[in-house]
């Protein structure tokens, strides 16, 4: 099977060519970064795909990527990703997706596109794996979701410590090495919002949310009956990946086995919506669906306000908020009626431009 990675110098990305490496059947046809030109000529000389190119010299490299594969794995980051999404449902690519902005401000059009190709997305996120495999042949008993969080890196401070912490302590989260993006989001739990919302899109149903410290259960599927599943391994990015990859076959000694001769402590904890109020947003979003590109917008704004020291923890929320609320005081201004891509970006800009004025105003 022919595999493109489209944001190959990402994290995500950086792991899925050694997942592929790996894999006897999944050989790496195209690479596309969005500007790290150094790692990315580095990878086309090891791993000699077909195809690769920069996102930043040429726009429509995505696209000639896509066309070259057979799955996609699609994982940069930002609402950019949403058009080739579609466009790969389109052209019949299986679509591996570690992308999370694309389902969370375009869930609507990408679940249109897939119904009319008669598609389904393979989730590279951790917890949407998970679900993914529980529910897999017993779609129609599902009762519940429940996503676990690892509570992020303020998880056992209180509310008056965490109001003081600065990005720099943000950015040593407990259990997964990401981005600074969405260590930041995970601080806030704001990650966990979006993969609410993100959870919603995949499976039809919005999910709970559990404090899990250990990130050894990766979510949970609640059955009818009142049996619940849960997916468990090793934290390691490339057993979500190499799944996606390879469903619904599993390639042998993808992670390091759990060891259940040693003890393994599993603790579920209820999250705190005072300390993390972000975790709210979710369901403002979900009420009003259109709301969620001008939330990703805005927290994109906030996120990168935190790490330069501009604004302190819990404005993030309150802005955010803040810019929720004008949106749906100016409804037509945000976009929030356009039901198409155009319309998905407009709102994200909208969600921008309103948080910028905002956090301008407290300095
Ligand atoms: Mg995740």
């Amino acid at each position: 099977m022919k595999v493109a990675v489209i944001g190959s110098t990402g994290s995500v990305g950086r792991q899925a060519l050694e997942v592929i490496d790996k894999n006897e059947n999944l050989t790496l046809c195209a690479l596309v970064a969005n500007t790290n030109a150094e790692l990315l000529s580095a990878q086309a000389k090891r791993f000699a795909p077909v195809y690769a190119e920069l996102i930043s010299r040429d726009g429509d490299c995505i696209k000639k990527a896509l066309d070259l594969c057979d799955i996609a794995l699609i994982s940069t980051a930002g609402i950019t990703a949403l058009p080739y999404v579609i466009y790969a449902v389109e052209n019949g690519k299986k679509v591996a997706l570690a992308n999370k902005e694309s389902l969370v401000t375009g869930g609507r059009l990408i679940n249109k596109a897939l119904e009319k190709y008669g598609a389904f997305i393979r989730p590279v996120d951790s917890e949407h794996s998970a679900v993914f495999q529980c529910i897999k042949g017993e779609e129609k008993f599902v009762r519940s979701v429940i996503l676990t969080a690892s509570g992020g890196a303020f998880r056992d401070y209180t509310k008056e410590e965490i109001r003081l912490k600065r990005a720099e302590d943000a950015l040593m989260h407990p259990t997964w090495s990401m981005g600074r993006k969405i260590t930041v989001d995970s601080a806030t739990l704001m990650n966990k919002t979006f993969e609410v919302i993100e959870a919603y899109y995949l499976f039809g149903k919005k999910p709970s949310v559990t404090l899990h410290r250990q990130s050894i259960v990766h979510s949970m599927v609640e059955f009818t009956d009142g049996s619940v599943k849960a997916q468990l391994a090793f934290p390691d990015m490339a057993l979500p990946i190499s799944y996606a990859l390879t469903y619904p076959e599993r390639k042998e000694n993808v992670v390091k086995p759990l060891d259940f001769s040693e003890a393994i402590g599993l603790t579920f904890e209820r999250v705190d919506k005072e300390r993390f109020p972000c975790i709210t947003l979710a369901d403002r979003a979900l009420e009003n669906q259109s709301l969620s590109a001008v939330m990703n917008g805005a927290d994109d704004v906030c996120v990168e306000a935190y790490l330069q020291g501009k604004i302190g923890f819990y404005d993030i929320f309150d802005v955010i908020s803040q810019t929720l609320d004008i949106a749906e005081l100016k409804r037509d201004e945000a976009h929030l009626e356009e039901e198409s891509v155009e319309g998905v970006f407009a709102r994200d800009l909208f969600g921008r431009k309103t948080a910028y004025g905002i956090i301008k105003k407290l300095n």
